[in-house]
């Protein structure tokens, strides 16, 4: 029978359905779209800090059902992983996001794009030479992508994400580390792979305002991030208030909804006008 997931993150204005319970999508219908051009991506622009200039943007999968609508990537996630199909999923987004890239370019916005990579899905070499490829056949050079990293369970072989990641780095792609302090293991992951960014998770930033322990970790965060010469990104910034702190603690780049929401490719050239840009 359909598993009911609570559908708290996705804003109901982009998914086109209510809040509350979705359902999560069966593994035939991911099969089946995988195939048939249901992977769709939204963008949300990371400005700078004070001046909220576009410093680039994250690559968000969506599902593109039949009858249009768009579904969240907490009801289809968890079945592309658990079925063997995030290389297919990751593939695809990574092609629409340069090909995205690629036509900003030619409107004269020469941003970075960010895409999102589980630490469990770095498990081929030949991923390296698809991402550069990939990349270079549509004129955007390695220095322009970034891969947020997310680890969901703690690995026991990380030779090979660990290998594939620093190949990257090598090659000029930044490599963020997503949802900082939500982890079991983001400490270790710190020390071991090349990061050149750290995003703090939004529990953090939300809780900052009026909770001492949010705000204690949110210090060390940035204070951590800054030894280590890494830049650092808030996620999930809604409110003036979450900004203001944000700011007067120094940190560099800014990703929420006070700012933007993610957005279809062609809509990005637009807010950018409209920002300044
Ligand atoms: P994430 O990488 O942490 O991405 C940020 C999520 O926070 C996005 O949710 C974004 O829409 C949401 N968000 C941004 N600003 C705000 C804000 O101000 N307030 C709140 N409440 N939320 C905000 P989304 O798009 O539903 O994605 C959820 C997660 O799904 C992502 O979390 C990421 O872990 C995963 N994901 C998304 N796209 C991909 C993908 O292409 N590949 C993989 N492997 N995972 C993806
Ligand atoms: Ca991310
Ligand atoms: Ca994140
Ligand atoms: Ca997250």
């Amino acid at each position: 029978e359909p598993l009911k997931v609570l559908l708290d993150r996705f804003d109901a204005q982009q998914s086109g359905s209510r809040r509350g319970s979705i359902t999560l999508l069966t593994l035939d219908t991911v099969r089946n779209g995988l195939q048939n051009g249901c992977i769709d991506v939204f963008f949300q622009p990371k400005v700078t800090v004070p001046d909220r200039r576009l410093a680039g943007v994250e690559a968000l999968v969506r599902w593109r059902a039949e009858d249009g609508r768009l579904i969240p990537p907490i009801a289809f996630l968890p079945v592309v992983e658990e079925n063997g199909l995030i290389d297919e999923l990751t593939a695809q987004v990574f092609q629409i996001a340069v090909s995205a890239a690629a036509g900003w370019v030619k409107d004269g916005l020469n941003i970075k794009v960010a895409v999102n990579f589980s630490v469990e899905s770095l498990n081929r070499f030949d991923l390296v030479d698809f991402l550069i490829d990939t990349a270079r056949e549509k004129g955007i050079d390695p220095d322009k992508l970034i891969l947020e990293v997310t680890e969901s369970r703690i690995m026991e072989e990380v030779t090979t994400p660990l290998e594939i990641l620093t190949r990257l780095r090598i090659k000029g792609a930044g490599l963020a580390i997503d949802d900082f302090g939500t982890g079991a293991s983001s400490m270790q992951q710190l020390k071991r792979i090349p990061f050149t960014e750290l995003k703090i998770d939004r529990a953090f930033v939300a809780g900052a305002p009026t909770d001492d322990e949010a705000r204690a970790m949110l210090e060390s965060s940035i204070a951590l991030a800054k030894k280590l010469d890494l830049s650092i990104v808030a996620e999930g910034v809604e409110t003036q208030e979450e900004w203001d702190l944000i700011e007067s603690l120094g940190v560099e780049i800014v990703q929420g909804y006070f700012i933007a929401k993610p957005m279809p490719a062609d809509e990005l050239l637009a807010w950018a006008r409209a920002n300044g840009d």
